[in-house]
């Protein structure tokens, strides 16, 4: 039986026993972080990712190792047919390609990538391979599906009936031009904490619906769409992929934080700094997610509407973020 995403949230939300539990950020104080204890483990993603953030809980519950606990979370969006911006039932290119961005990266600064990968569910999976087997940090396109195939992975079709159906309604009138994603964008960027202190992270997607047939956004980029320093903390992004790469925004906060800056000034100073340097325009969407070594956490996004899932001491707390715009 399928079970669907927004009937889990609703029962997850309602139920106690779930230990999901749905609240706000305090946009002015910024002390969004209801759970900071220092030295627990902790997962953080991008969006509603309750699932996702379960078996990411599962590695780290019993000791295991955050880079494992990233891997495990954003496999699960990528397994769901319906979530419509990573893996298997993505959003496909405008030419009706899956094509698939991820990276990983470990607490002690080593990193893997694949970049317009198709044909192969578990993206994450081959970037932390490529980070692994690999004397490089990136694959690309067909390269990184061979050397996927050539690890055991599974060639497979990962354009469901719902997404194809989609994508020819959208040529049927489409200026045959790339849409973003306005008002929701299921990109999941995840960062834990393991029992032992460490960071790593994670980020996977099939990029903007519809985009041109080649295009790689932030997510597969170290630095962009994540960035971990392991004596520091770690930063996610999601939304216009765009306008991430233009600031390196992962990279960027990180960056911030090392400076002694919270958090939550980390976050507002890369969303800021996107807003002010790029102008985007009034429908683009970034949102970025940062943790620090204590287990402080921050979010921001350009506009409101950026939500993410925060576990930690036996909770799972859905937050909306505050926003540059309101
Ligand atoms: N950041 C992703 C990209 O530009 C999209 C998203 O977050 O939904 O490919």
């Amino acid at each position: 039986m399928k079970f669907s995403r927004r009937k889990f949230l609703k029962t997850g939300t309602l139920a106690t026993t779930a230990g999901v539990v749905a609240c706000q950020t305090d946009p002015k104080s910024g002390k969004s972080n209801p759970h900071s204890t220092a030295g627990t483990p902790l997962v953080i993603s991008t969006w509603k990712q309750p699932k996702a953030n379960a078996a990411a809980v599962a590695v780290v519950e019993r000791r295991g190792r955050a880079l494992d606990a990233v891997e495990a979370g954003v496999r699960v969006p990528e397994a769901d047919p319906n979530d419509t911006s990573v893996g298997y039932g993505g959003r496909p290119d405008r030419d009706g390609h899956v094509t698939l961005d991820a990276c990983i990266m470990d607490e002690n600064g080593n990193a893997g990538s694949v970049t317009f990968m198709e044909g192969i569910m578990h993206a994450v999976s081959v970037a932390r391979l490529v980070m692994e087997k690999t004397p490089h940090v990136m694959l690309s396109g067909d390269g990184a599906t061979q050397f996927a195939r050539q690890n055991g992975f599974k060639k497979e079709n990962l354009l469901t009936d719902d997404s194809k159906k989609a994508w020819e309604k959208w040529l049927e009138t489409a200026d045959y031009k790339p849409v973003a994603n306005i008002e929701r964008h299921d990109t999941i960027g995840m960062l834990a904490i393991d029992a032992a202190g460490n960071i790593s992270g994670a980020c996977t997607t099939s990029g903007m619906a519809y985009k041109l047939h080649g295009r790689v956004g932030d997510s597969p980029i170290i630095g962009a769409g994540m960035y971990v320093d392991n004596e520091i903390g770690g930063a996610c992004a999601t939304g216009l992929g765009e306008l991430v790469l233009r600031t390196l925004s992962s990279f960027l906060a990180v960056e911030l934080m090392r400076q002694g800056s919270t958090p939550q000034q980390a976050a507002e100073e890369a969303v800021k700094r996107i807003a002010r340097k790029l102008k985007p325009t009034d429908d683009s969407q970034v949102g970025i997610l940062t943790v620090n070594k204590k287990g402080e956490h921050g979010a921001y996004s350009l506009q409101k509407g950026f939500n993410y899932t925060i576990s930690q001491n036996g909770t799972t707390h859905i937050l909306d973020a505050p926003a540059e715009r309101q």
